[in-house]
């Protein structure tokens, strides 16, 4: 398979296939009416949308560094029927054809805990014991992510999957951000809340060339209207606020707006009026 790639200043940086799956799309677009979300997203006659969960993997000069880890392996025949589960997930394979090994990852950004941002991070080995797949990674999430982990409430049960943390709860490589931190030259994860309490995003910047992930606030391309918000996210207003600021700060530096969920645009770049400009396709 080959990666879609994009080069930003000394940073290579790659989108790994994390598995596609389809979500009914009145769930993706929250109050918005279909008569306006699909002529922007194809839909089928079973109301649902495809997305792909494509982590992106990100080769600095000492460090590799991925974000979020796509759908896994573990999930159920009966969730991947639900979900309609496409391409399986296959990043140890992208990897070694790029000429590295799950063993190479040094850290591993985790956006937030949702299964199919989530799932990737843990298998389950012959003995029936779960163990990391990037297993020399340091993890990053936001103390207030991993706190609605441990204790999530009803509605963040159904996502924030147990199995998908048996290993990584009190394992050394855990690191706990409250807010903002560099985690090595060039790349940056700041709390952003909105989609969960608890969300992050990812600025990457090379040689004066920057990158942001806006994770779950910016899942696709159709969602650049600042009030297309999903019915997952918990915190709607904030979503519709951070997106504004957001979009405004970064459009300003013309950075790219890298994509996790879209399937066919990596990456793209906006005005000030939130349009969207220029898009790199996967
Ligand atoms: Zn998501």
């Amino acid at each position: 398979m080959a990666c879609s790639t994009m080069k930003l200043g000394a940073f290579d940086v790659f989108w790994l296939p994390g598995g596609t799956f389809r979500l009914d799309g009145g769930t993706m677009f929250g109050p918005v009416p279909k008569v306006l979300w699909s002529k922007k997203y194809s839909v089928a006659a079973d109301n649902t949308i495809e997305m792909c969960n494509d982590p992106l993997f990100i080769v600095a000069p000492d460090r590799k560094i991925l974000i979020d880890t796509g759908l896994g392996v573990k999930l159920t025949q009966k969730q991947n029927a639900i979900f309609q589960v496409g391409p399986q997930w296959s990043i140890p394979a992208a990897l070694s054809e790029l000429g590295y090994s799950c063993a190479d990852v040094t850290d591993v950004v985790l956006t937030h805990c949702d299964f199919d941002h989530a799932g990737g991070l843990e298998m389950v080995d012959a003995a029936g014991e779960n163990i990391p797949v990037f297993g020399n990674a340091q993890y990053w999430v936001q103390k207030d992510e991993w706190e609605d982990v441990q204790n999530p409430d009803i509605r963040a049960e159904a996502t924030y999957l147990p199995e998908n943390f048996v290993f990584t709860k009190g394992c050394e490589g855990l690191k706990l951000v409250a807010g903002r931190m560099e985690i090595c030259p060039g790349v940056t994860v700041v709390h952003t809340g909105g989609h969960t309490r608890g969300h992050q995003m990812v600025e990457i910047s090379s040689d004066g060339e920057v990158a942001v992930h806006l994770g779950d606030l910016f899942p696709t391309t159709a969602h650049v209207n600042p009030l297309w918000v999903m019915a997952y996210d918990n915190f709607p207003l904030e979503v519709i606020q951070k997106k504004r600021e957001l979009f405004a700060q970064y459009s300003r530096q013309k950075a790219w707006f890298t994509l996790y969920h879209d399937p066919l645009v990596g990456a793209c770049r906006l005005d000030d009026q939130c349009r969207i400009i220029e898009k790199k396709l996967r």
